[in-house]
């Protein structure tokens, strides 16, 4: 059997990262998302809960017992050692997670697998190794302000405080095997440039 392509997928916040990877699925890929891994080891009962209870406490945790997403954010924000004790906690359940996706998309038949992980870049080396190459969707930054604001109730300032939190665009190019500019086009001319990379990886 043909070892499976693994394609990272990663761009900032608002950049087309899913719109991409829904592209991807189309055409016979497995998905594999780490925010959804992270959301789920992270809700009530998830197995991230009693570590993250160890480290830093009930005040973390909602009445119902899920991360309390904004509690954290703000703890992460205040004191950089939180931000490597979530992540000490986090990074290994997700990977081990993702895994196990691999295997259970890889005995299904697919024959590309794509690591949906927004912040890719940010993390290093711990990624790069368990992918073949690595998928920038890259745009304007205020095309990636506008298309959020556009979907959320996030203001501009907020858009772009979060951008501040994430890598340059310039760091992302730098790591990058593959391109997809998602920027003035329509979502079909995206999808054409979705398919030619696929072609360019044999997919
Ligand atoms: P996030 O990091 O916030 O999850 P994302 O990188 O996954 O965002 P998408 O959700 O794919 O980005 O795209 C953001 C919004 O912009 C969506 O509403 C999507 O439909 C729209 N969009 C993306 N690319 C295009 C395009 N080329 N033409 C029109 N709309 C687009």
């Amino acid at each position: 059997m043909r070892k499976p392509f693994r394609l990272g997928l990663t761009g900032g916040i608002g950049s087309g990262k899913s719109t991409v990877a829904n592209f991807l699925s189309e055409s016979g890929a497995a998905i594999l998302d780490a925010d959804a891994v992270a959301r789920s080891l992270t809700s009530a009962g998830g197995q991230a809960i009693p570590a993250l209870l160890a480290e830093f406490g009930e005040s973390i945790l909602t009445p119902e017992g899920a991360m309390n997403r904004e509690a954290m954010r703000h703890l992460v924000f205040s004191n950089p050692d939180s931000k490597r004790q979530l992540e000490a906690i986090l990074h290994p359940l997700i990977g081990q997670a993702m895994s196990a996706q691999s295997k259970v998309a890889v005995a299904a038949g697919h024959s590309c697998l794509v690591f949906d992980v927004p912040l890719l870049v940010e993390s290093g080396e711990r990624w790069r190794r368990q992918i073949d190459a690595v998928c920038v969707v890259d745009c304007l930054p205020e095309t990636q302000i506008q298309r959020v604001m556009a979907r959320s109730q996030l203001s501009h300032e907020e858009v772009a405080s979060i951008m501040s939190q994430q890598a340059s665009r310039s760091q992302r190019l730098a790591c990058a095997d593959a391109v997809i500019f998602n920027e003035g086009i329509d979502l079909a001319q995206l999808k054409h440039q979705v398919n030619e990379m696929g072609a360019r990886f044999g997919l």
